[in-house]
């Protein structure tokens, strides 16, 4: 029987108010899904600038309270706003968080300091909610397992909560000069907290002090979190993955199937279904036309839409570009990252006109028009701790290549010749040739196997990536610590 537990959920970003990745979606979909399930979930997250205006103006100010991060004494204010049914809880702080970007800053890891220790914090004084449970995610709320065991414990409040954490990216870990952990953490002459930080000489790392301190650990796919157990995924950490094997466990992230939806979207050209797969032709005559490309239905379209980095496969689409391109398939990139590599995607665009169109920008509602209107997403990763495109996409009827790494391998179905199962299209070696035939092997089977393409369509709409599972499997993770805790007593 379902227990009704108490979690506060703890991360960086969350849309509606704020993203800049896959984090920010998940920490804006999964909490409404494990209401469902029957508890009470709040969301807590820093008041950053960049959080919409009309956002701001419905938060009430909850509480105010200064809070000691090493030497320092800092105000923290905690603000409250009612969203799709979710308590969120914003920290405020003026200083760390009136800034125009999210991240990015010389002192990120003091601001980040400050977050998690305030989330920790919070526990103490947010009124009506007493916390079972504390669900930490990345590096950006790695500290407070770590505040809540060494500056908290003994407090009856704080010795129920159980914590899980859990690991988006692994390459982000908030590693430090030592330095921090007296003059911001406050750690110093804390044995424990700073054997358990440090990384080597000189240095610690805030994600290393999560694995340690918290309870569970979870990540975003079965595949990522074999893989984080190998040196190769693991950065460092794969021996703490392995060495906290029995309390770590991968859950495949969902998507919000009530935003992308392309029957009831309406950022996108025309709705089409499973029933009527018709308007997506139309989806796909729109963007040829709004991004400059030859207006050829024939023409198979690939779009790519994620960050400009060396994770997400830019590299082998650097070596390949221009031979894909001669080989009649049309493409389009969305996305902002490397300076190196936007450069490199708008020099092929000016070589390349009506065939090739590159979007340097972050831009949600085009992000729909191209899921809908192209054929195929190329999402070649070096690795993928989940994916959320390459699901976006095939609820959207386009089908995905990726490697099989990650949260990809656990997601894409590989199209087979000879029975028309599959819902896309997978490479195993990240080698750039590889990735090329299989996209162009795809581009082949949309010209010349319609009646296979159509049912991989049909296939990939029909995948169920909703929350409902993974929200069951955390029921499970929330409820087994729980009980737990209450067997220690
Ligand atoms: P990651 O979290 O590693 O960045 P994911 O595939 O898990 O990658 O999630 C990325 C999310 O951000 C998806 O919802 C994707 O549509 C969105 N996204 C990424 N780049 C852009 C962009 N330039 N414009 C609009 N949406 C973007």
């Amino acid at each position: 029987m379902t227990e009704k537990l108490n979690v506060l959920y703890a991360a960086f970003e969350a849309v509606p108010f704020i993203k800049t990745g896959g984090l920010g979606d998940v920490a804006g979909t999964l909490p409404g899904a494990l209401k469902k399930a029957g508890y009470d979930v709040r969301v807590i997250l820093p008041k950053l600038q960049s959080i919409p205006q009309t956002y701001r103006d419905e938060m009430a100010r909850v509480i105010e309270f200064q809070m000691p991060l090493g030497w320092r004494n800092s105000f923290c204010g905690i603000d409250k706003l009612e969203q799709g049914g979710i308590t969120y809880y914003f920290i405020e702080n003026e200083y760390y968080f009136m800034r125009e970007n999210p991240y990015g800053y010389y002192d990120d890891g003091e601001r980040i300091a400050f977050f998690s220790k305030a989330v920790t914090e919070s526990l103490l004084h947010l009124p009506d909610f007493k916390c079972d449970i504390l669900h930490c995610n990345d590096w950006h709320t790695a500290l407070s397992p770590v505040f809540l065991r060494e500056f908290y414990k003994g407090i009856p409040l704080y010795d129920e909560v159980k914590t899980v954490f859990t690991v988006h990216n692994i390459k982000f870990q908030g590693q430090y000069s030592d330095f921090m952990l007296g003059d911001v953490l406050g750690f110093s002459g804390i044995p424990a907290a700073e054997d358990q930080l440090r990384i080597g000489d000189g240095a610690i790392n805030y994600m290393k002090g999560a694995l340690l301190y918290s309870d569970v650990l979870t990540t975003v796919s079965p595949s990522y979190a074999e893989e984080l157990k190998d040196p190769f995924y693991g950065e460092g950490l794969d021996g703490l993955f392995r060495h906290r094997g029995t309390v770590f466990s991968g859950i495949m992230n969902g998507i919000d199937t009530e935003v992308y939806n392309p029957k009831t979207d309406e950022m996108i050209e025309a709705n089409f279904s499973l029933e009527d797969l018709s308007g997506k032709a139309q989806c796909k005559a729109a963007l040829q036309k709004e991004l400059g490309l030859e207006e050829d239905a024939e023409l198979p379209l690939v779009v790519m839409i994620g960050r400009l980095t060396e994770q997400k496969g830019l590299e082998l689409v650097k070596r390949v570009l221009p031979e894909i391109l001669s080989a009649g398939v049309q493409m389009a990139v969305l996305g902002t990252g490397d300076r190196p590599y936007e450069e490199m995607l708008r020099h092929v665009e000016l070589e390349h006109p009506g065939r090739f169109s590159a979007q340097i920008c972050f831009d949600e509602e085009l992000s729909h028009r191209m899921y809908a209107g192209a054929d195929m997403l190329l999402m070649p990763s070096l690795f993928e701790p989940c994916g959320l495109a390459q699901m976006i996409a095939m609820a959207y009827g386009t089908l995905p290549v990726v490697r099989e790494t990650g949260g990809l391998r656990d997601s894409v179905i590989l199209y087979n010749k000879e029975t028309g199962e599959g819902n896309g299209f997978s490479f195993r070696n990240y080698n750039a040739h590889e990735m090329m035939f299989t996209l162009l092997n795809g581009a082949d089977v949309f010209k010349n196997n319609k009646a296979d393409w159509n049912k991989l369509i049909i296939q990939a709409m029909r995948a169920d990536f909703s929350w409902g599972k993974a929200a069951e499997q955390y029921r499970c993770i929330y409820e087994n610590l729980h009980r737990g805790f209450k067997e220690e007593l």
